[in-house]
């Protein structure tokens, strides 16, 4: 099936003039979420991964699943102050201010090996510190995937110049 169609879009969500990409339809499917994660984990299979780093909230569905189908561990990044343990946090950028996302300082080994996990790239601010915060642990991010890829607001090419491998299932145009 072609995944585009059990994506769901709603207009002006969050706010006028953003075109929100929802995949709570495409989780609801049955076929629609076998296969995409069928389709993330395609270019790890043959590879030995010790995490997969999912993104809050909806990199941690899709995180989890590609984890077990991975056989490795499964790490959340999160918004400051939700994790219990002893963090390590990075500031980014939002488009109005800035926010803090948290990673269980104990959660990555140095060197392990580590795919970063979320439903959608757009401008890459969120990816790209959730890379550099696994790096600052002293992992090696293998590789970034998500299931919707919005290029023409950077944001995987923007991982791509740090060297994070970025791999995407369904595109859409704009914003
Ligand atoms: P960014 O940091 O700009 O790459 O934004 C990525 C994060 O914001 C992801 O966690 C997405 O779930 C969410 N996001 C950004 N833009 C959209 C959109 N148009 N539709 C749905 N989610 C979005």
């Amino acid at each position: 099936m072609n995944l585009i169609d059990a994506i769901r879009t709603i207009p002006d969500y969050p706010r006028p003039g953003i075109l929100f990409r929802d995949i709570t339809t495409l989780l609801g499917d049955p076929r629609a979420f076998r296969q995409s994660i069928d389709e993330l984990v395609q270019p790890y299979a043959g590879l030995k991964l010790d995490k997969v780093a999912g993104i809050e909230a909806r990199g941690f569905i899709i995180g989890g699943a590609v984890a077990h189908q991975l056989s490795a561990g499964f790490v959340p990044i999160r918004k400051k102050g939700k994790l219990p343990g002893t963090t390590v946090s990075i500031a980014y950028s939002l488009e109005y201010g800035v926010d803090e996302m948290e990673i269980h300082a104990d959660a990555i080994l140095s060197g392990e090996k580590v795919v970063l996990v979320d439903d959608l790239i757009a401008t890459g601010g969120t990816a790209t510190a959730a890379a550099q915060l696994l790096r600052n642990l002293g992992a090696d991010v293998v590789a970034a995937c998500f299931i919707v890829d919005l290029p023409d607001l950077g944001g995987a090419a923007r991982l791509r110049a740090m060297d994070v491998p970025v791999h995407t299932l369904v595109e859409f145009a704009g914003h």
